[in-house]
């Protein structure tokens, strides 16, 4: 599947981008002005522009005339467009989107830091990281899902998980590690039979944790990986902190801190799960996580004013819309009484004979007699995705949520961004000129063709194979 060897390219690419450090350096001192000291790059994945007015209906006062703006509202400064390079049409996946955003390049649905040559691209993390700057990456799903890796990696297929955890320890750049601070799920792919990277970041001087306790007791500043679940963190209607992306991200703050300054990328990453799901209870359960969060930013660029935070989607999920069938009426009241996410609901079933209680507890109101025998009607034998659709259309029609899609749409999604250099993403842009624009403040000029030149010039390709690419299919895997 893979079409080079990580070690080949990472040496070869390494050795380029130790010599070009000197001239950023040099580009920094001379011409930038506004260049910020630190970066937060929080990607937001799968939030189109409904997720944001949804959101501000779901916290609004229902007492007063006005729906009350929400942290967004006072961020927002533009939009971008979303779609991939031309081969894969007019929808992007998360792959294609984060090579995007991260290294300012086209690529195909499902490539990972790589061109639609499938060779690699420097990215704005490895230019900070060229810059003498810390790094680190704090998320909700596994840290090698697709909107991180292609920060961090290189590999033909988002799939590849393995082969992007193995990327995380064995690439390097200036001879050191990519990340100093790694924060999210995915224990399942570091500690595996053939291979035990938590144990090799552990021997490297890195501090392991696996719990949001554990993460709390490092308080001096350190290399860390946090690992808190075998594959994404629970759902934020379970998780036993509902706020784990702020606590992530401020203790990623906390450890990153140092003179030469930072880059962070923050996602958020399960509002797409939510939205793959058609699951609108927990898409307004995890917009709140990302609320919280940014509001945190937003106290930290208070005290920190040389630091700039960007917000955006890698594209919008589920087609999601704030009223259905003709009717002229949202009613997020519902949402407010959630007690579990509709998946751990699901697998609680067959535990219990009573399924109406527990659906109620579950949601915090009384079923209707229709509704509940909905709920039972429930076959367990059934997929967990179909289960889960039964539940989840009893909440849209009680909120008359609609969604169209169990994948993504192609429509443009918002840019915010706050703190030194935040003007330059103001107006409409492609995905890309987020990552030139970064480029530019770290004190490089990287354009999307020149980035391709670059990763087609310095790296030699071992082996080629034309499977692997854009194969995540919605049917089998909704996760994509
Ligand atoms: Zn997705």
């Amino acid at each position: 599947m893979r079409i080079f060897k990580a070690v080949a390219v990472v040496g070869i690419t390494a050795t380029l981008f130790a010599c070009q450090a000197t001239q950023s350096q040099q580009n920094i001192s001379n011409q930038q002005t506004d260049k910020p000291k630190n970066v937060i790059m929080v990607v937001a994945d799968g939030m189109g522009p409904a997720y944001i007015t949804a959101y501000r209906n779901y916290r609004d006062n229902p007492n007063t005339e006005t729906v009350e703006p929400v942290v967004f509202d006072d961020i927002l400064v533009g939009t971008a467009t979303t779609y991939p390079a031309s081969v894969s049409g007019y929808v992007t996946d998360s792959a294609a989107s984060a090579t995007a955003l991260a290294a300012g390049i086209k690529t195909y649905n499902g490539a990972i830091g790589v061109d639609v040559n499938k060779q690699p691209v420097r990215t704005v993390l490895h230019q900070a990281r060229l810059n003498g700057m810390k790094t680190g990456i704090a998320v909700t799903s596994q840290i090698v899902h697709a909107t991180p890796a292609a920060y961090v990696a290189a590999n033909e297929s988002r799939e590849n998980y393995n082969q992007l955890a193995d990327s995380y320890y064995d690439d390097r750049i200036n001879e050191d590690f990519i990340l100093d601070v790694m924060l999210g799920g995915g224990q399942r792919f570091f500690e595996r039979s053939d291979r035990n990277i938590t144990g090799e970041f552990i021997d490297a001087g890195y501090q392991y944790v696996d719990t949001y306790n554990q993460l709390a007791t490092l308080t001096e500043p350190t290399r860390v990986l946090g690992l808190f679940a075998p594959v994404a963190v629970p759902w934020a209607l379970d998780d036993s902190r509902a706020n784990r992306l702020e606590y992530m991200t401020r203790h990623a703050i906390k450890h990153l801190e140092n003179a030469n300054g930072f880059f962070l990328l923050v996602e958020a990453s399960l509002v797409d799960w939510a939205g793959h799901a058609n699951d609108i209870s927990s898409a307004m359960a995890e917009m709140h996580d990302l609320a919280l969060t940014i509001q945190l930013l937003r106290d930290y660029v208070r005290d920190n004013p040389d630091t700039l935070v960007v917000l955006t989607a890698d594209h919008s999920t589920g087609g999601l819309s704030i009223a259905a069938d003709g009717e002229y009426r949202w009613s997020p009241e519902f949402l407010h009484s959630m007690q579990l996410s509709v998946p751990t609901m699901v697998e609680a079933l067959p535990a219990t004979d009573d399924w109406v209680g527990l659906v109620e507890q579950g949601f915090g109101f009384k079923l209707s007699e229709a509704e509940q025998d909905l709920v039972l009607s429930i076959d367990t034998s059934s997929s967990s995705w179909e289960q889960q659709g039964i539940l989840n259309d009893i909440i849209d029609a009680r909120t008359n949520t609609g969604w169209t899609t169990s994948g993504h749409t192609g429509e443009d999604v918002g840019v915010f961004s706050f703190g030194q250099g935040a003007e330059r993403f103001s107006g409409a842009q492609d995905n890309t000129a987020i990552a030139t624009k970064l480029f530019d403040l770290l004190g490089t000029q990287v354009r999307g063709e020149q980035n391709q030149k670059h990763g087609a010039s310095s790296v030699k390709q071992e082996e080629v194979s034309d499977e692997g690419a854009n194969t995540c299919s919605f049917k089998d895997s909704w996760r994509c």
